[in-house]
């Protein structure tokens, strides 16, 4: 099992040495080889993602990713920016669907925004089309300014488009990750106003007669979003387009309080995954050892489990990281009042040892 290991910046590579060091401990036949990506790529190679970097990609049957960028990088031409290298790892890649958990752990219901009554026992999956949508379609407008901006343009817009197979295929990955859980989809679109979501909206409906077993029921994004801060817990599998989608699995994630400890997970059609926290490079905090690793730890479980068929061991990730959180461990994005303060490194230590 083959895994490229690409920790990128800012807090990237503190974090993703965790989730080396956990993997390790687990003691399977895994082969992790390292490679530059983001800003780090680009100060040694002039590119945020490299050749070499993208080969080691290609041939690994999963990558576990950190996280790339930093404001110092903010004026590069737009090609150049770390953030590209994310988006061409998913164009090369084929990685089509985006499964976000948000989970609440019960240690950690008074970090939420929202009652704890309302979000305690939370587990939704929601599942992002991620390579299609206006976000691929063609941009229209007059870029007079190199700087990427329209001064003195009269309009400018963009293109909304999906193919019937690219619905499919993301709607066979949710109908499957629901028979998994608690059988219930919701398929999320803006069928009253658009026809893509219409489409969409038909499409879906088809591919779910093949799935009798799971429930399938259809909701307008802006009642989601209304839904998802009201009644979170009326949601199993959530599956949407990729504008959408990006949209609502920020707003999903957050519900559970902390950001430091949302795992992520892009796949293609070969099972191929790109694992990542859902949270960014953290500049502000990079260097210091205090950044949270359970995002990116929790990100290796998911990649057991959906890349290398080890759900025994994703399992045993998942409820060390729950044994780590009972001790009242916690990193200073998550601490509270009467529990533990622990550095990066520390958390490290504390999930390999409840792991044994
Ligand atoms: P961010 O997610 O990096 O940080 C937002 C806030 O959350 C910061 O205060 C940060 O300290 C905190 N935070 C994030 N992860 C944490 C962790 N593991 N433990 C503790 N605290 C944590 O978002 P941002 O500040 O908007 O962006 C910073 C850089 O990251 C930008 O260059 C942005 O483009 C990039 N970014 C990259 C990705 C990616 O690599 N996939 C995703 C989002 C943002």
């Amino acid at each position: 099992m083959k895994i490229a290991v690409l920790p990128g910046d800012g807090i990237g590579t503190e974090i993703v040495a965790q989730a080396v060091r956990v993997l390790n401990a687990l003691e399977l036949p895994l082969e992790m080889e390292t490679a530059l990506v983001g800003g780090a790529a680009y100060e040694a190679h002039g590119h945020p993602l490299p050749e070499s970097t993208l080969k080691l990609a290609q041939q690994a049957d999963a990558v576990l990713f950190g996280a790339v960028g930093d404001w110092k990088y903010d004026k590069l031409d737009r090609p150049l920016r770390p953030e590209q290298a994310i988006l061409g790892l998913r164009k090369n890649l084929g990685l089509f669907a985006n499964f976000r958990p948000a989970i609440c752990y019960e240690q950690l219901v008074d970090a939420s925004s929202l009652k704890p009554e309302l979000i305690s026992g939370l587990d939704i999956l929601i599942i992002r089309e991620l390579t299609g949508d206006i976000y691929f379609g063609q941009p229209r407008g007059r870029r007079t300014a190199t700087d990427g901006h329209f001064p003195g343009s009269e309009e400018a817009f963009d293109t909304m488009r999906y193919s019937r197979p690219e619905i499919e295929r993301i709607a066979h990955v949710a109908f499957q990750a629901a028979r998994k859980r608690s059988k219930r989809v919701t398929s999320v679109d803006k069928a009253n106003v658009l026809e893509t979501f219409q489409f969409w909206k038909d499409v879906v409906t088809e591919v779910g007669k093949e799935y009798p077993d799971v429930a399938l029921d259809h909701m307008y994004v802006d009642n989601a979003a209304m839904q998802l801060v009201k009644e979170p817990k009326r949601f199993d599998v959530v599956v949407t387009g990729n504008m959408f989608g990006d949209i609502l699995s920020d707003e999903a994630s957050m519900l559970t309080g902390s950001i430091g400890m949302l795992p992520s997970a892009s796949l293609n059609s070969k099972g191929q995954g790109l694992y990542e926290p859902s949270h960014g490079s953290a500049p502000d905090i990079a260097g210091k050892g205090i950044a949270n690793p359970l995002a990116t730890i929790l990100s290796a479980a998911m990649m057991l489990r959906f890349s290398l068929n080890h759900e025994a061991d994703a399992q045993r990730i998942e409820a060390a990281v729950q044994a780590v959180l009972a001790q009242g461990l916690r990193t200073a994005d998550i601490y509270s009042a009467g529990t533990t303060r622990v550095s990066t490194l520390e958390m490290g230590d504390a999930v390999i040892k409840a792991l044994k």
